[in-house]
C-alpha cells in the first residue's frame, strides 16, 4: 500500500534493523524500545489491524502467530517468556494503521499493563 510506513519498510524501502523475514513476514526492531528486547513483526501484506481483517486474511492471521514464535525464539525468549501486543484502533494506542505485533522481553514485566 502506498504511503504505509510498514510496507516501505518490510520492502526494504526504509531502512531498519531487521531481525527475520520469510515469504509472508518481515520481523525488525522498534525505533524507540519500551523493553530490552522490543521487536516488531508485520504481515507483508497490506492489512490495518486486527479489527478489519476478512475471512481471507484468516490463514496469514494465523501463520504470524507462528512467524512471532519463531523469532522470539530466535531472540532467545523462549526460556524467560515475553509479551506479545497488538495495539488495534486508536483508544489502545494503534499509531501505524499496518498490523503488527509488539515482541516484548528481556525483563520482568508487570501486569495488568493497562
Ligand atoms: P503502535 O503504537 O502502532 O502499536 O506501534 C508502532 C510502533 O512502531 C511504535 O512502537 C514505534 O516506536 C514504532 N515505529 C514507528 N516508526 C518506526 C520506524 O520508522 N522504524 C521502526 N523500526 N519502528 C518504528
Ligand atoms: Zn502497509
Amino acid at each position: 500500500m502506498e504511503d504505509c510506513l510498514f510496507c516501505k519498510i518490510s520492502q526494504g524501502e526504509i531502512p531498519s534493523t531487521k531481525v527475520y523475514e520469510d515469504d509472508d513476514f518481515f520481523a525488525f526492531k522498534d525505533i524507540n524500545p519500551v523493553a530490552p528486547v522490543h521487536v516488531l513483526v508485520v504481515p507483508k501484506k497490506h492489512i490495518a489491524n486486527i479489527a478489519s481483517l476478512t475471512e481471507e486474511d484468516a490463514a496469514v492471521a494465523g501463520k504470524m502467530l507462528y512467524a512471532i514464535q519463531k523469532v522470539a525464539h530466535l531472540l532467545g525468549l523462549d526460556k524467560d517468556g515475553y509479551r506479545v501486543v497488538f495495539n488495534t484502533g486508536e483508544k489502545a494506542g494503534q499509531t501505524v494503521l499496518h498490523m503488527h505485533a509488539h515482541i516484548l522481553g528481556g525483563k520482568e514485566m508487570a501486569w495488568p499493563g493497562v
